[in-house]
């Protein structure tokens, strides 16, 4: 699950992990008297207001309304609410937003942390990631914060350094201490770092996320170290630890249909191809895509309905996957191992009953327990359905559906 800016920041906060400190509000009328607040609490007067939607790239992005950026300076609170109603209510395209505008629901309006001292401000970047080759957590870190980090993993790899955790021992005080010794900090700046590095991992690990991306942390011109951005994705199957995590979910930043599969309990990811897939079981599913690539088709989706098949189920299915107009034919690829392939046909029959037909050719594919007699099911209940006995023969009918 991906949270907003602010979300993960509330998150890191509450581990001790130094942040830019910041409101957030909904309604351009509230945008002088919350900054007013955020000045009594933090003494600044300088603002930054930044759009709250689920993609990166926000600062170089232009809300189409209005052509303003989506994180803007707002140098005195006599500035506030005309930067404010740039961002707010617009629709946002940044490089991550593939080519729509995201609408702004919310701005934050942050402390400018980038304050004239005795040093340079200087951008850093830190991720904690986990590392699936090696099992385990890995910080990776650069001097070359701020821009993006493919481009500087492409120029210059050389910048990005990693550190591998030992999940028997966790984070060790010396890896922090290199991590700020390998970014180039001393005195203050370097305690800073290593306090930060060490709540950033507790912070990690405590909320089970699987992805922290701070981009940047500042190092500020009176050498503190603050995290700026926050890209903070949870681990979906640890919610149910966390309560107050799994409320920060925004359902207007995902799919709809997405949505609609997770209600009703369905494994479902949008993709973007011809060929409307329902399988149970994820590496059959996944196979499943590979065949009907490999017959000329694409994938529209991955759709796992998982352990029970039933009519109401199947026809949850069917909605979510007819949603796509690209969909010009439907794969049903169910084994039948726990579930029996007959009550799946059944399901199969009901469904297609209940909503009236299926608009696309259907191509069905049943196999294990019960498979002849689902498949004497399906040849008989007059439905314009195609059965299939094996994998092959069900891509050949995709295959002469397409071309
Ligand atoms: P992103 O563009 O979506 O990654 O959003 P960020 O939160 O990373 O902000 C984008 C850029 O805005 C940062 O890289 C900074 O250069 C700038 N920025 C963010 N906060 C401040 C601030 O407090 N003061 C100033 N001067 N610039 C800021
Ligand atoms: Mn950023």
């Amino acid at each position: 699950m991906n949270l907003h800016e602010y979300q993960g920041k509330s998150i890191l906060k509450s581990f001790g992990v130094a942040i830019q400190e910041s409101v957030v509000i909904d309604a351009v009328e509230d945008a002088v008297s919350k900054a007013k607040e955020l000045t009594e609490q933090t003494g600044t007067e300088w603002y930054v207001v930044k759009a709250q939607i689920h993609a990166g790239g926000r600062g170089k992005g232009v809300v189409e309304e209005t052509g303003s950026h989506g994180v803007v300076l707002a140098k005195g609170i006599d500035k506030v609410e005309e930067v404010v109603k740039g961002i707010l209510g617009g629709h946002l395209e940044t490089a991550q937003t593939n080519g729509v505008g995201k609408k702004v629901n919310k701005v934050m309006i942050a402390e400018d942390v980038y304050y004239p001292g005795e040093s340079e401000p200087s951008e850093i970047y830190m991720s904690v990631l986990m590392d699936r080759d090696k099992g385990r957590n890995v910080i990776m870190y650069s001097t070359e914060g701020g821009m993006d980090i493919e481009t500087v993993a492409e120029k210059t790899p050389e910048l990005i350094f990693k550190e591998e955790i030992d999940p028997r021992v966790g984070l060790q005080g010396f890896q922090a201490r290199k991590i700020a010794f390998n970014l180039g900090l001393s005195g203050k700046a370097f305690k800073e770092m290593t306090k930060f590095v060490s709540a950033l991992y507790a912070s990690y690990e405590g909320c089970d996320a699987s992805m922290f991306e701070i981009n940047p942390v500042l190092k500020t011109s009176d050498n503190k170290v603050i995290a700026v951005d926050a890209k903070v994705t949870l681990d979906d199957t640890a919610l149910f630890r966390h309560k107050e995590y799994a409320e920060m979910r925004d359902k207007t930043e995902e799919d709809p249909a997405e949505v609609e599969a997770d209600e009703a309990g369905l494994n479902f990811v949008k993709l973007d191809g011809n060929v409307g897939c329902m399988v149970n079981g994820a590496g059959l599913a996944m196979a499943t895509m590979d065949i009907i690539k490999q017959s000329g088709g694409n994938p529209a989706n991955f759709l796992d309905v998982g352990g029970t098949a039933d009519a109401a189920r199947v026809e949850k299915a069917f909605e979510i996957i007819l949603k796509d107009d690209n969909v010009k034919a439907i794969l049903i690829n169910i084994f039948g191992g726990i579930v029996r392939c007959d009550r799946v046909a059944q399901g199969i029959v009901d469904a297609y009953k209940n909503m009236g037909g299926i608009p696309v050719p259907l191509i069905v594919r049943l196999q294990g327990t019960n498979a002849e007699e689902a498949k004497t099911l399906i040849d008989e209940s007059g439905l314009d359905v195609q059965s299939a006995v094996l994998l092959q023969e069900a891509a050949d009918k995709v295959k002469s559906i397409l071309s």
